[in-house]
């Protein structure tokens, strides 16, 4: 199978797009946005200062007015154009992700499919807003009307794992419903967003309606603190979910953060074992273990834990791993030297603490790419409960098996995480599945689904250390978050 080509092999210097123009940085701070499978340098993206993101901030509320005063009809058309675009640009999309990120095509493809998805139903926003009435509603001749009206500024501050997805979980449904945005993507894949707010230019939106504003704390912290921002959705690692969330409160902003997770998925006796285990591969090594709902601990209940991990050896040898443009690779490299000396370190950490390692994926070579940030599948056996990797995320795809005798057990283990991301069951019996949703505390929750990623009507949800804030992304909870409610009572003379 072919390697795909790139849509360029280099980016240049990455600008700003800041009410309707692309403008240079004037810092003398950029950091290399850097293949991961190749190494090369492929853009130089800057370190925003804090002027900068404040004029991108205001530029957005000069813009607020008049789009505030556009009706949701049109609002909504402008994503029906975009949409158009992004169908059209479907591939260069994908081939940019997986360029910058290193995930396979396929994945890549998924990702792109997700965020057109998010503007499908931001483009339903006629609906989604709506507001409610009741006639009499105080007393006679007297009505309540809940109006459902947009706030502001919002700003998205987003992580390195799904450059195309993420702030798509966001900025549609705020700026459909009548609000002005600031994209912060990540430091490390600025390409995707870049190319993305391209579309979004092509598709009509007003000067200042989307801007995108690059860099790292400078811009992080202009936003959580300028007094036009009226609320923030932040996705990325937990210590940093928990600064967003601090700050937003001091400042009085709404705020989703989204944060780290380490989830676990639980094998029954009764599990469809060929079924199971294809479904659990995408789980553990899609996106080289880096999806917030990527499967990092595998909880053998009883007697299928031979069987099971057999199987999965055996499937886990077979995974081809490669640059992600390449159409026969099954994963990519991660996405730096650090992430990977972190991943590394953790399978090191397991040796130490007496896990046993029965698939070693750390000297992994890739011809063609032998400088690469690849690690191939790793799978450590014996793992107990207090072992640092059965308890801290990793972020790469290592399995760490784990045998308990009852499901009671492995709800108690995964209730001691200081994370609630995500959880899953693969099962045939429909009483240990219900008990097991209705009692296990995680935001996304699959029965024989490895990957808990809901569509974009629905949430995309998360507890404990995984979320802080009150409102998820996507859908109605998204238009909930980005709107507020005005009552209005009248007395009919
Ligand atoms: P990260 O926390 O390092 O970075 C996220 C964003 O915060 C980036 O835009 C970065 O520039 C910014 N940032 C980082 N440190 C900062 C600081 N000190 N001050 C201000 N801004 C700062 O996360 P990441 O490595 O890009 O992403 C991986 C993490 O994201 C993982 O922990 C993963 O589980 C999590 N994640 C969670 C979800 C979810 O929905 N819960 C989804 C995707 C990723």
């Amino acid at each position: 199978m072919a390697v795909l080509a790139e849509v360029k092999k280099d980016y240049g210097k990455i600008k700003n797009f800041v009410n309707g123009e692309w403008i240079d940085s004037k810092t003398s701070k950029f950091m290399d946005v850097v293949n991961p499978a190749t190494t090369d340098v492929i853009a130089k993206v800057p370190m925003s200062t804090r002027d900068e993101t404040s004029a991108a901030i205001e530029a957005a509320q000069e813009a607020w007015w008049s789009w505030r005063e556009t009706p949701p009809i049109s609002r909504g058309r402008l994503m029906f154009n975009l949409k158009t675009i992004m169908e059209r640009d479907f591939e260069d999309i994908a081939r940019i992700i997986s360029q910058e990120q290193g995930k396979t095509i396929d994945d890549a493809r998924g990702e792109t499919r997700r965020a057109i998805e998010n503007v499908e139903v931001a483009a339903g926003v006629t609906s989604l807003m709506m507001g409610y009435n009741l006639e009499d509603g105080a007393a006679a001749n007297i009505d309540e009307e809940v109006i459902i009206s947009p706030l502001g500024v919002f700003g998205a501050i987003c992580p390195f794992n799904f450059p195309g997805m993420v702030p798509f979980w966001f900025w549609p449904y705020a700026v459909a419903a009548g609000n002005t945005y600031v994209i912060k993507p990540s430091e490390q894949v600025p390409l995707t967003t870049m190319h993305m707010v391209k579309l979004i230019e092509e598709a009509g939106f007003p000067p200042g309606v989307v801007n995108l504003v690059n860099g790292r704390e400078d811009a992080v912290n202009t936003m959580l603190e300028h007094p036009s921002i009226k609320g923030i959705s932040f996705v990325g690692s937990t210590p940093v979910a928990k600064y967003i969330y601090k700050k937003c409160g001091e400042t009085g902003k709404r705020v989703q953060a989204q944060g780290g997770a380490k989830n676990s998925l639980v094998i029954m006796p009764d599990a469809k074992l060929d079924a199971s285990v294809k479904n659990m591969l995408a789980s553990f090594y899609g996106c080289a273990g880096q999806r917030c709902l990527a499967g990092s601990n595998m909880l053998a209940i009883g007697d299928i834990a031979e069987p099971l991990l057999k199987k999965w050896l055996d499937e886990s040898k077979r995974i081809k791993v490669g640059y992600g443009l390449d159409e026969s690779s099954n994963m990519g490299p991660v996405i730096s030297a650090a992430a990977k000396a972190r991943v590394l370190g953790y399978i090191q950490k397991g040796v130490d603490e007496g896990a046993k390692l029965l698939l070693d994926g750390r000297n992994i070579k890739v011809p063609g790419y032998e400088k690469g940030y690849f690690i191939g599948p790793t799978v450590f056996d014996g793992v107990t409960p207090d072992m640092t990797i059965a308890k801290e995320e990793i972020f790469g795809p290592v399995v760490s098996f784990m045998r308990m005798g009852t499901m009671d057990e492995a709800i108690e283990f995964i209730h001691k995480s200081p994370y609630g991301n995500a959880a899953s069951i693969y099962t045939q019996n429909g009483k240990w599945a219900r008990d097991f949703r209705y009692r296990v505390q995680c935001g996304n929750i699959g029965i024989n689904v490895g990957i808990v990623a809901a569509m974009a009507y629905f949430p995309f949800a998360g507890a404990k250390g995984s979320f802080f804030g009150d409102m998820h992304g996507q859908g109605k909870d998204a238009i909930n978050f980005f709107t507020d409610r005005k009552v209005v009572i009248t007395r009919w003379y």
